[in-house]
């Protein structure tokens, strides 16, 4: 089956492992067969916070990142919310389909103003979900390559589907979401890896900046290294990110590190994090940012394209 890919991230930082292995990878692997869509989710960053702060650094860091992962700008639209007014728009029709019990109940909305920094929780952090709604459903998406803590997201995409068909005619497919290698890495302090938290380890770190990380992340008091996710959830963690930098079960990293302890534990992950990103790293270095924008520039066309002729089907079916 031929697919409609869209994912994306918001421009608040740079690019960490929990995004690789949660979603970049699937990206990668599948924009040698399906049309993607990668979206620069610049309207989102302010659901948590007052101001968008260095909006265009972080954006330049994204697209970098993206490149530098292997996104090839010849297959995958890149594009960004404040360019597109036509996928904007489609938020109002779509609200109306959904309940304020249903927005309330979000665990990831629940978890997301918990770490948020904004001095008064604001409506966009309840109705942010459905604004994803927009994203996915403006290219008429069908498979969302995301993290465990889109999930909730992609169900509330899935319902406005749902119910806009049933209200108005088959306009939207009904999207499927895609989970990664790692649905859910953790930090280094043991909480979900975000750019927002401090606790991630962003693929343009230098070896240096890596291995401090990784030295002062979170372990238990047992020499004896095993891999036990529900009793041992931090060891767990680094094991499973050794595991997917080296192609291994995180098991057999256990058996083989068994005394050795939390400090073998993270000589090997820190060589194993290095190695896996040297080149991506090296890529990084070659990109070049003028390039980037000019790359976002064309993607933010040809989204658009698509915004248009969706809005005009949503509002020919409403009868407006
Ligand atoms: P922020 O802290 O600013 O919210 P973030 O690190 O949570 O940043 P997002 O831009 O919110 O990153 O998420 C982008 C995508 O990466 C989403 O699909 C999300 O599910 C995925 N993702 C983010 N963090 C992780 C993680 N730790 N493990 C797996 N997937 C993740
Ligand atoms: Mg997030």
């Amino acid at each position: 089956m031929n697919h409609t890919v869209l994912t994306g991230d918001r421009p608040t930082g740079p690019l960490h492992l929990g995004h690789y292995f949660g979603t970049l990878a699937n990206r990668v692997r599948l924009q040698d067969v399906h049309e993607v869509f990668v979206l620069v989710a610049d309207y989102q960053v302010i659901i948590d916070r007052d101001r968008p702060g260095g909006i265009q650094a972080n954006i330049d860091d994204l697209l970098l990142d993206y490149l530098a992962v292997g996104l090839d700008p010849g297959k995958v639209t890149i594009f960004q919310h404040s360019a597109i007014p036509e996928l904007n728009q489609l938020l109002l029709p779509f609200l109306s389909l959904v309940s304020v019990a249903e927005l309330n109940r979000n665990p990831t909305v629940k978890d997301e103003i918990a770490h948020s920094s904004q001095t008064a929780v604001s409506g966009l952090m309840f109705t942010y979900p459905v604004h994803q709604a927009a994203d996915i459903l403006f290219c008429k998406g069908t498979l969302v390559p995301v993290g465990k803590d889109q999930l909730p997201h992609v169900e509330v995409t899935r319902l406005v589907a749902r119910r806009f068909n049933e209200r108005y005619g088959a306009v939207f497919p009904v999207p499927e979401a895609m989970m990664g290698g790692a649905p859910l890495l953790n930090g280094l302090d043991g909480g979900k890896m975000s750019k927002s938290r401090g606790n991630a380890i962003s693929l343009k770190a230098s070896e240096d900046e890596t291995a401090a990380l990784i030295r002062a992340a979170r372990t238990d008091s047992d020499r004896h290294i095993t891999y036990e996710p529900e009793t041992r959830p931090e060891v767990a963690n680094l094991l499973l990110l050794a595991g997917l930098c080296l192609g291994r079960a995180p098991q057999e990293i256990a058996e083989e590190i068994g005394y050795g302890g939390a400090r073998r534990l993270k000589e090997l992950l820190t060589e194993a994090v290095n190695e896996f990103l040297r080149p991506i790293r090296e890529r990084r270095r070659e990109v070049d940012v003028a390039e980037a924008r000019r790359i976002l520039r064309e993607g933010n066309a040809r989204a658009r394209e698509r915004a248009v002729d969706t809005l005009e089907e949503v509002r020919v079916a409403m009868g407006f």
